[in-house]
């Protein structure tokens, strides 16, 4: 019988299922390298909820807008190819994923896991009184009749799902916005008004205070080494206890800090009954042992967050410059620019090209909002799978279950997929269907 069920990583996606797992009336402990919860790649993202919005990168016309960006000064995609036959399989996975048939189909699972973790989400917040300054709405905006253009799939989409949306002509928008810029130019905007934003982080502090009253454990500073199988069943973790440093990104510092780590700390052997693995990128390593394989490639991301010290002067809602990719997002005494899709490289290092992108999108849309030129840059991976849907549920040996690849929403998907695995462990019925969400599709 399962009692008691470790889960590897305390990102957003982590403490989600954490506490879902605890409802459920599991012991839970929570493995967690760092010193808090959501303190990598679900700390700097924009903050956006937007089931509507959701879509994966593999879509008609990508690889063509990739190639035009390459010798691009600002862009919303950076290509930095290494050496890596991982990578290699990852794009030409996603390149076949790119087709319009493909597209339709991931962003409806996509959709069916978000607009239910939507549900799941504003349940937690209304009953936990969970405080993560949700704004209401969502704005795409088109600098181009291109970028319209290349929404119509999209739009389609919603009108098919009866989605509520509405598009504005740019006297609209800035009537519903009246702090952007009119030197900047504006074809139109899709305005999403159940989408939302919010704090993630603040999101899941809250959670794990809550999931920590209710009797789940979170073992901060503890790092998952392996996961041992014995007769083809999940039974314990080893784990190193340390402080939880960030890894360096450059490889040779982190190899040299993580042994250094390695040598002032505290070995230990825990038996569990289940394990989830819910570590993003950095605990593919600990499933490849056991040939599992997940294609999920790190997709680096940067935000930079500015103090808004007028909120007259910044947006209402969130936003999405749709030529740039970058999100604008109002957080509690800030706005945040979050965008950027580098492929290739996954050192986790600020790019300069990165941060020109963020500000000029800011500058371009708010000008006197921030002070622009005290910018820095944040960065994080996106745990990308090439067709966009993410992996949940079982796995081929027994006990192991996995929340992984959520790439670039990951935030909004997280209550409802924690839901969904929480219930896959405790032998329930999800929810949802799971049709191409679990690790099944890869096989076919
Ligand atoms: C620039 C940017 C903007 C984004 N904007 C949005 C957005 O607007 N909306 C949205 O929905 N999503 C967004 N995302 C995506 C979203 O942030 C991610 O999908 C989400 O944070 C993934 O959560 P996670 O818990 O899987 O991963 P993480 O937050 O990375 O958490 C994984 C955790 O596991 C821990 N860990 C890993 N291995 C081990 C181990 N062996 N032992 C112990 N601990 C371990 C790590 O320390 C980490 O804390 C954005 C991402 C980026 C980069």
């Amino acid at each position: 019988m399962t009692r008691h069920v470790a889960v590897i990583g305390g990102g957003i996606v982590g403490t989600c299922t954490a506490w879902y797992l605890g409802q459920h009336g599991f012991e839970v402990t929570v493995f967690e390298r760092r010193d808090a919860v959501a303190r990598e790649t679900s700390w700097g993202n924009a903050g956006v909820v937007a089931p509507a919005y959701v879509m994966p990168w593999a879509a008609p016309g990508m690889p063509r807008k990739v190639l035009s960006y390459l010798f691009a000064a600002e862009a919303p995609v950076l290509f930095r190819p290494v050496a890596s036959a991982a990578l290699a399989r990852w794009l030409a996975a996603w390149l076949g994923q790119c087709t319009l048939e493909r597209y339709r189909l991931n962003k409806s699972r996509m959709q069916r896991l978000a607009f239910y973790s939507r549900d799941q989400l504003h349940s937690l917040r209304a009953t936990l009184h969970i405080d993560d300054g949700m704004r209401q709405g969502y704005l795409q905006l088109m600098r181009s009749q291109q970028d319209l253009a290349m929404a119509a799939p999209a739009i389609a989409m919603l009108q098919e799902a009866g989605v509520p949306h509405r598009l504005l002509d740019a006297a609209a928008c800035r009537q519903m916005e009246p702090a952007l810029s009119v030197h900047t130019p504006l074809a139109g905007a899709l305005h999403l008004p159940q989408d939302e934003s919010a704090s993630c982080p603040a999101f899941a502090q809250g959670l794990a205070d809550a999931a920590i009253k209710a009797g789940v454990r979170f073992a901060f500073g503890h790092t998952v080494t392996r996961i041992r199988v014995e007769d083809g069943r999940a039974t314990s973790l080893e784990i190193e206890r340390a402080p939880g440093e960030r890894a360096p990104g450059d490889p040779a510092q982190a190899a040299t800090a993580r042994q250094a780590r390695s040598e002032r700390a505290e070995h230990l052997l825990q038996r569990f009954d289940a394990v989830v693995v819910a570590g993003a990128v950095d605990s593919l390593p600990l499933l490849a042992e056991h040939r599992i394989r997940l294609p999920i490639w790190p997709v680096k991301g940067y935000s930079t967050s500015l103090p808004l010290p007028d909120p007259a002067l910044g947006p209402r809602q969130a936003m999405i410059d749709e030529a740039y990719k970058v999100a604008i997002t109002p957080l509690p005494g800030q706005i945040r620019l979050a965008g950027t899709a580098e492929i290739g490289s996954p050192r986790l290092v600020p790019r300069d090209a990165a941060l020109r992108t963020l500000v000029k999108v800011g500058r371009d849309w708010f000008p006197t909002a921030a002070d622009w030129a005290s910018a820095s840059c944040w960065v994080g991976a996106r745990p990308m799978t090439p067709d966009g849907p993410a992996l949940l549920g079982a796995t081929p040996v027994g006990g192991l279950f996995i929340n992984m690849g959520h790439g670039s929403t990951g935030w909004a998907m997280a209550c409802g997929a924690g839901k969904v695995v929480a219930d896959l462990v405790a032998g329930l019925r999800p929810e949802i269907d799971l049709d191409g969400l679990t690790i099944e599709r890869l096989a076919r």
